[in-house]
């Protein structure tokens, strides 16, 4: 058994506890096989190894939920080309972005991509995330899109980190298929699809300018809902297209970016009970104006946060950067923000049972004190910019 002692505040985000966060001060938490045991006064803890908590904040292990972390090759010159003024979409029409990620992946053996995966899910980890999604699309056609689903899973085993695999072959209409779009969607559906399966517990499209059109779209998410895969979506990001609120009619369990959602979008994912992942550093990285916060708020659209991590668009790997940005270019309270890295996270993956930490849940908890002098609360970890020091880090 091991007991978790001495944590100057313990952000359980159970809503069973008080306050937005479920915040407990004066704590121990016990962990035995696997699960947390025992909450209780820290002085009537139960005997077992101590983890000691002294000035950290304990929270429930983080769960990034949108990342696109199996990836070859790198795209540091378009980086160059974005600065001097050109932009996302015509880089992507023009064979680079995405499309050369693509190439880079699919020149990539299966060892290639998980050495690279490892090594971006160890310091995942390292900074206290235990659970990443990692979707696919860098292949475009069935073999690599399977190698890469299950790089990211022999990646997750050998790092200690949860993966969730998402089906993303609706990602960009690749080279070979571009004066044939409907030959395209015909081969995701039926031979992409089959090939991922053992690997995908989610199906994901990219509609937006450049990308794939709304029906497309809907043709593609029908096809993975049919075939057993929750619903997910790349929405409104460089232009509106209505994608979100098609989503969310299909049973969407996320629509994500969302940058341009209209009332319309919002109010059918507040029906459906769609949560809305914002990702802030994609956000900044293409310099969009930011999701329309207040009126998601107002609408009762649960808010997650992620990473979008890719070596493109959001070459920013580090779930506490991605909450601190949430805040200050998005407008998220603290609350929210630490919630769209646990509770709503994990909602976002249709995994409830993570993000939260409870008596029966999943031993998966992260020790973490904030810089020096910053106090040990909700605010003072996100406060700063990075430079949270992770003390130990359970689960995964
Ligand atoms: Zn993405």
């Amino acid at each position: 058994m091991q007991v978790v002692r001495q944590a100057a505040t313990v952000l359980t985000c159970d809503p069973a506890q008080p306050g937005a966060l479920g915040v407990l001060t004066g704590v121990a938490i016990a962990l035995d096989s696997g699960r947390i045991t025992w909450i209780g006064p820290d002085e009537e803890a139960p005997d077992g190894e101590v983890l000691d908590a002294t000035g950290c904040v304990v929270l429930p292990g983080l769960v990034d939920c949108h990342t696109h972390l199996v990836w070859a090759g790198d795209r540091a010159d378009e980086f160059r080309r974005r600065l001097a003024g050109e932009s996302y979409t015509s880089l992507l029409e023009a064979g680079g972005g995405i499309l050369s990620t693509v190439r880079a992946t699919r020149a990539a053996s299966e060892a290639d991509l998980v050495e690279l995966a490892t090594a971006r899910l160890k310091a995942m980890r390292a900074r206290g995330v235990t659970t990443v999604e990692v979707k696919s699309g860098y292949g475009l056609e069935p073999a690599t899109e399977a190698r890469m689903l299950r790089a990211a899973h022999r990646a997750g085993e050998a790092s200690g980190v949860r993966v969730v695999g998402t089906f993303l072959g609706a990602h960009a209409v690749p080279a070979e298929w571009r004066h044939d779009r409907a030959g395209y969607v015909r081969q995701v559906i039926r031979e992409q699809l089959p090939a991922v399966a053992p690997w995908a517990s989610a199906i994901d499209v990219y509609v937006d300018r450049g990308a794939f059109t709304v029906e497309e779209g809907r043709e593609i998410l029908a096809a993975g809902r049919a075939a057993g895969l929750a619903v997910r979506v790349h929405a409104e990001q460089v232009a509106f297209t209505g994608i979100a609120a098609v989503a969310a009619e299909l049973g969407a369990i996320s629509a994500d970016h969302l940058e341009r959602i209209d009332a319309v979008g919002i109010a059918a994912l507040a029906r459906a009970g769609t949560v809305a992942v914002l990702l802030p550093a994609a956000m900044l990285y293409l310099r969009d104006p930011p999701p329309p916060v207040e009126a998601l708020r107002a609408a009762g659209v649960p808010l997650a946060v992620a990473t979008d991590y890719n070596p493109g668009s959001s070459p920013a790997g580090d779930l506490w950067v991605a909450a601190t940005l949430s805040m200050i270019a998005m407008g998220l309270t603290v609350e929210e923000a630490v919630l769209g890295i646990t509770r709503n996270a994990a909602r976002a993956l249709g995994r409830p049972e993570l993000g939260q930490i409870r008596v029966g849940g999943p031993a998966d908890l992260v020790l973490v004190a904030p810089p020096a002098g910053f106090p040990a609360t909700a605010a003072g970890l996100l406060q700063p910019l990075g430079g949270q020091q992770v003390r130990a880090v359970v689960g995964g």
